[in-house]
């Protein structure tokens, strides 16, 4: 027969083991193993990694300034440590505060509006939780100042030598032509990688700084940038930003994966009218809009409404602009046929989400195969990128001065035939220089006498000059 005590001890082994049983029962599943963060000019993004799916909410207080993040069925796997210098954060605690739910607390320097989701594993990560805190536009930094005026850029001489080449004095009111380019990806989407690490979103940005400086050294051009650092912006977010700030073209620059590692060679692409026009091109176009899903799930302005006005948009005006799609894409893809090896010969289409802007002619720009080892390390060599970057600013000056939007500095000097369209043929006149000559074809000296086997200035008056094709990237 059991006494009074060993009953009492049997009861509080089996209240233990209930205990114990209920507190394994209640140990949150899903660690939280790290955190990652990414600024943009108007917002942090902070993306926890996480073991497993969670349940979430965020809520902000203020006095101080806080941002507090509720992650349920979660505990700490690891401490969350992240750089947080030029964001508004200036701390970053958490604690249990039930032994399934984590709270992390996150001190601001000012007030932040919240947007948050949860992410899928993807090839590369695995359950994901994106928390951005946009910037309150009271608190927003002024914008930044314009891009500095053609006058101001350093021009590159054609030769030490000789004097600039004086161009024309623009006319008041003609405007530059405006380029958008996009880097593809960034941040959370760090889009293809290489063998040796090389990821797309840092060789892509490269070439895209590269290609803007070499555009804003070209006289009556200007280009922006979508995204001028490592962040993610939505596809649509993207022509967006051609939109707001006027593009005259929207060039997209990406390097391809595929599933062979042989795969090599240079693209463009230009939207397709009907569908993609190859096996190929419909695989890319698919995995290039598949990272719209990292910003679009967050994103409660993109909704059906925008897409059908879209495509009712994309129907009335299309063919236009995908005319000047084709045609600038064919020059751009033959200059960069002089750099490296293609993959197609001619310009292909396909339905890439970034280049459906109705109005704005756009091209896709895929500068090689990261996937192939040779191709990933020439991407990622700069002397590379700065001939792919003269590929594109080239193809795509060579297309505006044939094609001159109204109102444009190049419309204003292709009309008053000031734009030379190759070598021509003069006659030396009575009283004429070769200072002069070159002058007036707006030519260096130094090639005309190269043009023409010079060895010195003299000239026979009936005489007649090669004059060769000048070079409006030349700058004043
Ligand atoms: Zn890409």
């Amino acid at each position: 027969m059991m006494g009074l005590g060993m009953r009492f001890r049997a009861l509080v082994a089996a209240v233990g083991m209930l205990f114990l049983a209920v507190t394994v029962d209640a140990v949150a599943e899903t660690k939280v193993n790290s955190v990652r963060l990414w600024r943009a000019p108007d917002n942090t993004r902070l993306v926890f990694d996480l073991t497993g799916p969670v349940q979430h909410s965020v809520f902000t207080l203020s006095a101080p300034d806080r941002l507090v993040i509720d992650i349920n069925g979660a505990s700490l796997g690891a401490p969350l440590n992240v750089n947080t210098s030029n964001t508004p954060i200036t701390a970053m605690r958490s604690a249990q505060r039930t032994p399934t739910d984590l709270r992390v607390v996150i001190d601001l320097k000012k007030a932040v509006t919240p947007k948050s989701f949860s992410l899928a594993p993807n090839a590369q990560y695995g359950n994901r939780l994106v928390v951005d805190l946009f910037d309150n536009p009271a608190d927003a930094a002024p914008p930044p100042a314009p891009t500095p005026s053609v006058a101001t850029v350093p021009a590159v001489p054609v030769t030490p030598t000789e004097p600039a080449i004086k161009l024309p004095p623009a006319p008041a009111g003609k405007r530059d032509i405006i380029v958008v380019i996009d880097a593809g990806h960034g941040g959370e989407d760090p889009g293809a990688s290489g063998s040796r690490g090389q990821r797309e979103k840092d060789v892509v940005l490269q070439i895209a700084r590269e290609t803007q400086r070499q555009v804003n050294g070209m006289k009556g051009f200007r280009a922006e940038l979508t995204r001028t650092g490592d962040y993610f912006i939505p596809l649509r977010g993207r022509t967006e930003i051609a939109r707001k700030k006027g593009a005259d073209l929207f060039v997209s620059i990406h390097a391809d994966a595929a599933p062979s590692a042989a795969a090599f060679g240079a693209s463009v692409f230009a939207l397709s009218d009907r569908g993609a026009t190859s096996e190929t091109a419909r695989w890319l176009a698919d995995s290039e809009n598949r990272s719209d899903l990292i910003g679009g799930a967050g994103n409660v302005s993109l909704d059906d409404k925008d897409r059908m006005l879209a495509g009712v948009l994309l129907d009335l005006s299309m063919t236009a602009s995908l005319t000047s799609s084709l045609n600038v894409g064919q020059k751009v893809l033959s200059n960069i046929g002089r750099v490296t090896p293609l993959h197609k010969q001619r310009v292909e289409q396909a339905g890439f989400m970034v280049l459906k802007s109705p109005d704005i002619p756009s091209i896709l720009v895929e500068t090689g195969f990261i996937s192939n080892a040779n191709e990933a390390s020439k991407l990622a060599a700069s002397s590379h990128q700065q001939a792919l970057a003269r590929s594109i600013s080239s193809g795509v000056r060579q297309f505006f001065q044939q094609n001159p939007p109204p109102g444009t500095y190049i419309a204003w000097l292709r009309d008053s035939g000031k734009i030379a369209q190759g070598p021509r043929d003069h006659r030396v006149s009575p009283g004429e220089t070769l200072a002069m000559i070159a002058v007036r074809y707006q030519v260096s000296p130094a090639a005309v006498r190269s043009a023409n086997n010079l060895s010195s200035d003299e000239l026979k008056i009936g005489q007649h000059l090669t004059i060769p094709g000048n070079d409006l990237a030349a700058k004043e």
